[in-house]
């Protein structure tokens, strides 16, 4: 694993509040510090998962929280839910709403539920001026649709597309609209439509992450994902580039930083 010194990466995304993590946390927190990790999000995807996420961000410095209703348990959100989620959002350490959106994948939810939780979620972010992440998967238009309605009038970075899965058009159309897009481990399995984002969009709209415990990026495929492992993604970014993966991690914390308004101190470089 690269070792960059000062700490020079961010994790955008992580689910370490999930109980993969229960045994070793403090081990995969100490791992991603020595990796050179500056933060990492842990973001919820209901109520539970959400205070786990603020009380993962109490207890490690580096740790923010992103609260929120995933489309999978959008059917579970009820009125009392929206209020929780206010409450929650309320407190210091979180960052952004997510992660939220459409899954018409594995239809956990009916899709009529995962529509509106996303939409009142996404008024909720506008309420609450936070930026929003976003979960798409097999809701391509449909995902589409509601976020060019919902980002009309804004001229302020909105959000962040996870584990962008789409192709170089629709990520430029994002950016457009004023979206980051992020980018996972996947990108190491070989050839797929996130190489060409990867190697085409500007740096200074990129994100990267891990989406631990899944999606465990190349060499290290088909083991457990941790924060420790985004220094991969930023590696093959940087090889698709033609750069440095400490020049992708550096712009690409820096990308966090603004977008998550995060108050911490990491060594920035201007993205070319
Ligand atoms: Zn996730």
């Amino acid at each position: 694993m690269p070792s960059w010194g000062p700490p020079v990466l961010i994790d955008s995304h992580s689910h370490i509040d999930m109980r993969q993590f229960s045994k070793d946390r403090d081990a995969v927190m100490e791992r991603a510090r020595e990796a050179g990790l500056a933060a990492v999000l842990d973001v919820g995807c209901d109520i539970p998962s959400s205070e786990a996420a603020i009380a993962l961000a109490e207890r490690y410095v580096e740790v923010f929280a992103v609260v929120g209703f995933h489309p999978h348990s959008a059917a579970a959100m009820g009125n009392g839910d929206i209020g929780r989620i206010i409450e929650l959002a309320q407190h210091p350490r979180v960052v952004a709403i997510g992660e939220i959106g459409l899954d018409f994948y594995r239809n956990l939810s009916p899709r009529e539920a995962q529509v509106e939780a996303f939409n009142r979620q996404l008024d909720l972010a506008r309420e609450l001026d936070l930026p929003v992440v976003i979960h798409s998967r097999q809701a391509t238009d449909e995902v589409f649709d509601i976020l060019s309605r919902w980002a009309v009038g804004s001229s302020e970075t909105l959000g962040v597309l996870h584990c962008f899965s789409g192709d170089l058009e629709l990520a430029r159309r994002y950016i457009d609209m004023g979206f980051f897009i992020s980018i996972a481990g996947p990108i190491t399995y070989g050839k797929s439509s996130a190489a060409d984002v990867a190697r085409h969009l500007p740096l200074d709209r990129l994100l990267i992450e891990t989406d631990c415990p899944f999606l465990t990026p190349n060499p290290h495929r088909g083991k457990r994902n941790e924060p420790s492992y985004v220094s991969f993604v930023a590696e093959k970014i940087g090889e698709l580039r033609g750069i440095p993966g400490e020049e992708v991690a550096r712009c690409t914390a820096g990308n966090a930083i603004k977008l998550f308004r995060l108050p911490i101190q990491a060594e920035g470089e201007t993205c070319r």
